[in-house]
């Protein structure tokens, strides 16, 4: 990969043998990832065909809406329908054909899977295949599964950008795609230092509308900002594209390592790189310098949630100064995550799947000074006088890129600095 040689680990957790754990999970499921997704993509709309527990997810996770139209909702299968007495495809058509009669912004239609329509065996793709036909040309029907049997909460969008992707156009062009859906601000910041060494043109998956959606082919080359876009990656590479394998951008290394391939890949030279990122990496150490305080010498423990353990142990672990003792990710896909190990020194337990009373031991023999854990996990671990992070987060807020580095070691540092404080509160 591009990336001076010298920054990587003499011995790497690349070649760490990984700890396989297949038993119960405790994660959220990828129907989330519709909270940030709908932001993200204008006139885009997620019907997921589930349960009232679906629906419930939903709302809390997202809030209530009051200003505007929300562009989720949920087709409720009814009792009937799970007991195959109704014919679930039928309503499915005419709740479709009422929402788009309602709502001529939509251009793009998500019909999302969830645990009791993969139960009943409901055929979505074939359900977005004929809805296409009757809604075409106005809007486009996509499915994909959001279902919490087989994903972690982030696989949602990565199934959901690899449902895009056959559908996108051909093109012969030379072009970047920057994979993954950040908040705009953040986008732009990556855009914005690509741009002024050069770079481009510089398209953007998911895209903001549908009429923006970028072209793919064999000249496309493709890096991505989230390690759990592993489907999408294949399906591009599929399509003829190549990914660019970096570090993925969280702290100013990271950063600087992500930038970096891109610039080799476009034959940027070395004062160029140079004079784009040095104000930007100068601030972003400095930042982290600030808020890593609470962190140096401190250790620190992955439990497999967000798909984001393994980038953001690197940066913990190299520009925080911290240790990591487990490093637990849902899935290892080491053509993503790969660069990032190279860079974490061996040492660590790589763990991947979860059984999770046995994670629980280990955390409880470790007593490591942070853990970084689900929701469901925090609150009983805190209880027993450990402190926590909830990773899910770390995908709700912007952490990527120089102008997030410091943020994201401050969301670190936060709940050690609490319980420091909790015990000075209790002492006194
Ligand atoms: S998809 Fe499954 S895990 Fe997710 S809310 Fe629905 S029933 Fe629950």
């Amino acid at each position: 990969m591009n990336q001076p040689a010298n920054v990587l680990a003499a011995t790497s957790c690349r070649d760490t043998p990984i700890l396989k754990e297949r038993g119960q999970r405790e994660v959220f499921c990828g129907l989330t990832g519709i909270i940030w997704l709908h932001r993200k993509m204008q006139d885009a709309f997620f019907l997921v065909v589930g349960s009232r527990t679906c629906a419930h997810l939903l709302q809390s996770a997202a809030g209530v809406m009051i200003f505007a139209e929300p562009r989720f909702g949920t087709a409720i299968l009814e009792e009937t329908d799970l007991a195959g007495l109704a014919d679930a495809n039928e309503e499915l058509d005419r709740e479709v054909g009422r929402l788009l009669s309602r709502r001529p912004d939509i251009k793009q239609l998500f019909l999302v899977g969830s645990c009791p329509s993969e139960v009943i065996k409901l055929d979505l793709a074939r359900a977005a295949q004929r809805l296409t036909k009757l809604h075409a040309p106005h809007v486009r029907v996509l499915n994909y599964s959001g279902s919490g049997i087989e994903t972690t909460f982030t696989q949602g969008e990565d199934a959901c950008l690899a449902s895009m992707v056959p559908v996108l156009p051909g093109t012969e062009d030379r072009e970047l795609l920057l994979v993954g859906a950040l908040p705009d601000v953040v986008e732009d910041q990556a855009v914005s230092l690509l741009g002024k060494m050069g770079i481009g043109p510089i398209r953007v998956l998911p895209a903001p509308r549908s009429a923006q959606a970028p072209g793919v082919g064999p000249n496309t080359v493709f890096a991505c900002l989230q390690p759990f876009l592993g489907d999408t990656a294949a399906a591009l590479e599929r399509r003829g594209a190549r990914m660019i394998e970096a570090p993925f951008p969280f702290g100013e290394e990271g950063t600087t390592l992500w930038l970096r391939a891109i610039a080799n890949e476009f034959g940027v030279d070395d004062a160029t790189f140079e004079a784009v990122t040095a104000a930007p990496r100068a601030r972003a150490r400095t930042a982290i310098a600030n808020a890593s305080e609470h962190l140096r010498g401190k250790t620190v423990f992955f439990m497999p949630d967000s798909q984001l353990e393994i980038p953001l142990a690197r940066f913990l672990t190299r520009e925080c100064g911290m240790e990591a003792i487990e490093i637990g990710q849902p899935f290892i896909h080491k053509g993503l995550v790969g660069p990032d190990l190279d860079l974490i020194p061996a040492g660590p337990t790589i763990s991947e799947g979860q059984d999770v009373d046995r994670q629980l031991d280990r955390v409880r023999a470790a007593r490591p000074d942070l853990t970084v854990c689900g929701l469901g996990l925090a609150n009983p671990l805190e209880a027993e006088g450990l402190t926590t992070k909830w990773a899910i987060e770390l995908v709700f807020t912007p952490v990527h890129f120089y102008d997030q580095a410091g943020d994201l070691a401050g969301l670190f540092s936060r709940p050690l600095r609490r319980r420091a404080l909790l015990k000075l509160e209790a002492a006194e």
